[in-house]
């Protein structure tokens, strides 16, 4: 479970999380949806100690991860996470992006990271294109490849920051197809913070919404897109929906 207590978050002056708690238990998908600038991001980079909380406490399977001298690549490799710009190094075949970080973080020979990063690759639906680069890969391939690329390092959790947002309209549907297969079959813990609100509605097991830096609303999917109860909610959803 991921369990986060009393998270806050400051940039100088500006605090931007004021105080989240909130538990994912294993298996969970959550949603975390919200108006721009409400502090999702921020979240999700405090998860995973790209960028630490002010204070807090964040434990991921009992393990206190905001403690001082935790080991940061330990605690990221168990916590994937897939952005909006999948950032994959463009000399590199689809196939190399993931075996890099198996061969140097791992430590795998070259046959045992290549197996591994194929296996991942047949999952996302990309096993044939395995040698291609991402220039000549779609939009949404590419996003496959990142998200194969963060399954193969056997994450216990996946976070996802909008990793639909940057794509063309006809490319959302296959990475979203590969986030509910993952939620849904393979039973990950995840935290998804997206504008798909029927992916949120067909898929998360729970669904936060983030309001300047609180949650200022939570509960089962279906029943908080149906029936919201606070008037930022409503007047949320009457945006996006
Ligand atoms: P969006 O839906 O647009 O992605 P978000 O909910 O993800 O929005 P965040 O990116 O978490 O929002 O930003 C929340 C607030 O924190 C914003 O006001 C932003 O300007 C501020 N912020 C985020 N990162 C930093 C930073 N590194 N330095 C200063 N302010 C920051
Ligand atoms: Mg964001």
């Amino acid at each position: 479970a991921v369990e986060l207590l009393d998270i806050c978050k400051s940039f100088g002056k500006v605090d931007v999380l004021k105080g989240v708690s909130a538990t994912v238990v294993p298996g969970e998908t959550v949603c975390l949806i919200g108006a721009s600038g409400s502090g999702k991001s921020t979240l999700l980079r405090c998860i995973n100690l790209l960028s630490p909380p002010t204070s807090g406490t964040i434990r991921v399977h009992g393990q206190v991860i905001t403690a001082p001298k935790v080991d940061l690549n330990a605690v990221r490799s168990r916590i994937g996470m897939v952005f909006q710009h999948f950032n994959l190094f463009p000399h590199k075949s689809a196939l190399d992006n993931i075996t890099v970080a198996l061969r140097r973080v791992r430590r795998m020979s070259r046959q045992e990271a290549e197996e591994r990063a194929l296996a991942q690759l047949e999952k996302v639906g990309l096993r044939s294109l395995a040698s291609s680069r991402p220039g000549s890969l779609s939009g949404g391939q590419q996003q496959r490849v990142a998200i194969a690329r963060s399954l193969a390092m056997e994450p216990d959790i996946m976070l996802f920051d909008e990793a639909t947002s940057a794509l063309d309209p006809e490319l959302v549907k296959g990475v979203l197809d590969v986030m509910r297969d993952l939620a849904t079959s393979s039973g990950m813990t995840m935290v998804v913070v997206t504008h798909e609100m029927n992916f949120a509605r067909e898929v998360s097991d729970r669904v936060l919404f983030m309001d300047s830096g609180v949650i200022a609303e939570e509960g089962p999917a279906r029943q908080l897109l149906a029936d919201p109860q606070t008037p930022r909610l409503r007047s949320f959803l009457s945006q996006v929906l």
